[in-house]
């Protein structure tokens, strides 16, 4: 099957979300260039100027399966995006909810929670909304009959190595199996059982994530963060959700410490989305280039 296949029967589902101006895009006096005009067309109006310097502006439209606003809330995108999928690991199959997108323009926020203030929440976070719903789904009386139990993975890939964020960042291997099946070995699964226990390592991974950083931010913009929940019946899988905070997307060049290492790992990041598509958008005239790069990438799926 093509990735054309795929979209046409409704297999893969891009969606993108704008947020609103930050404190800081308020402070530079950024413009919001995005509009939602329907539930599923985004609109960019890119400021331009002619050559006798009179200012224009440009739009461009894309449609995508979903578009949210800027007041759209984690728990509507959740609805829409990583909620179905849910029913599909409890159904046998395998899903994937990536957030793509250039870095500040909310793919955390989106599928972790809240990590960027004093009170960090990762209870609205579409990783725990997952969670909650895989937990009320093991109730219904068709899959409590499976005796179904419940695990959860967190791990990080920072310039092709790969750590586990359960374990103290230890650093793990990567194998193909013969069946082209990738195994990441020694790979913790803890037991969950619970909305709060999924909150627990949530928190952990995300500190473990952070730890030892001088900035977060800058850390997490270069490293694909991974979490996952499995469902094994008798020990065998049954379903397996993996939900992907993607690096983030923006060019090498855009980037505030442009030195080689941190291009090369930019064109190795860019490599590994290639196979890619999904997205959230800054909504910032500063942003715009980035913003347009996502949605032309995101879109092109839909060109196929
Ligand atoms: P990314 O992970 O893409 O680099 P973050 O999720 O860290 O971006 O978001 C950057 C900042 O913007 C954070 O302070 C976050 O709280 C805020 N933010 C992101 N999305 C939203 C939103 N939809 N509404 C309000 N604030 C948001
Ligand atoms: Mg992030």
């Amino acid at each position: 099957l093509t990735t054309a296949d795929l979209i046409e029967d409704h297999r893969i589902c891009v969606c993108v979300r704008t947020r609103p101006l930050n404190k800081k895009e308020l402070t530079m006096k950024d413009l919001d260039v995005i509009t939602i005009p329907s539930k599923d067309v985004v609109m960019v109006h890119e400021p331009k100027q002619k050559v006798d310097l009179t200012r224009y502006l440009e739009n461009q439209t894309f449609r995508f399966d979903y578009a949210f606003d800027d007041t759209s809330t984690n728990e509507m995108v959740y609805r829409f995006t990583a909620r179905p999928l849910v029913e599909t690991i409890f159904e046998r199959g395998m899903a994937t909810c990536f957030a793509y997108g250039q870095t500040g323009s909310g793919k955390t926020h989106t599928m972790g929670g809240d990590f960027s203030g004093k009170n960090q929440d990762c209870s609205k976070g579409i990783y725990a909304l997952a969670a909650r719903d895989v937990f009320l789904m093991l109730k219904k009386p068709n899959y409590k009959k499976l005796d179904l139990q419940v695990y959860a993975t967190f791990f990080e890939i920072y310039s092709g190595k790969v750590f586990d964020l359960l374990n103290r960042k230890a650093k793990l291997r990567v194998l193909e199996d013969g069946k082209q099946q990738v195994q990441v070995v020694g790979l913790q699964e803890r037991d969950v059982k619970c909305t709060e226990d999924v909150l627990k390592l949530i928190e952990m991974g995300n500190s473990c994530r952070t730890s030892g950083q001088t900035s977060a931010n800058a850390h997490s913009s270069r490293s694909h963060a991974v979490f996952q929940i499995i469902l094994r019946r008798r020990g065998k899988m049954h379903g397996k959700f993996s939900l992907i905070d993607l690096a983030g997307n923006e060019r090498g060049a855009d980037t505030s410490s442009a030195d080689r290492q941190t291009r090369l790992e930019g064109a190795e990041i860019n490599k590994s989305l290639l196979a890619l598509k999904i997205a959230t958008i800054s909504p910032g005239m500063a942003s715009c280039e980035n913003t347009l790069n996502t949605l032309r990438y995101a879109n092109r799926v839909k060109e196929l």
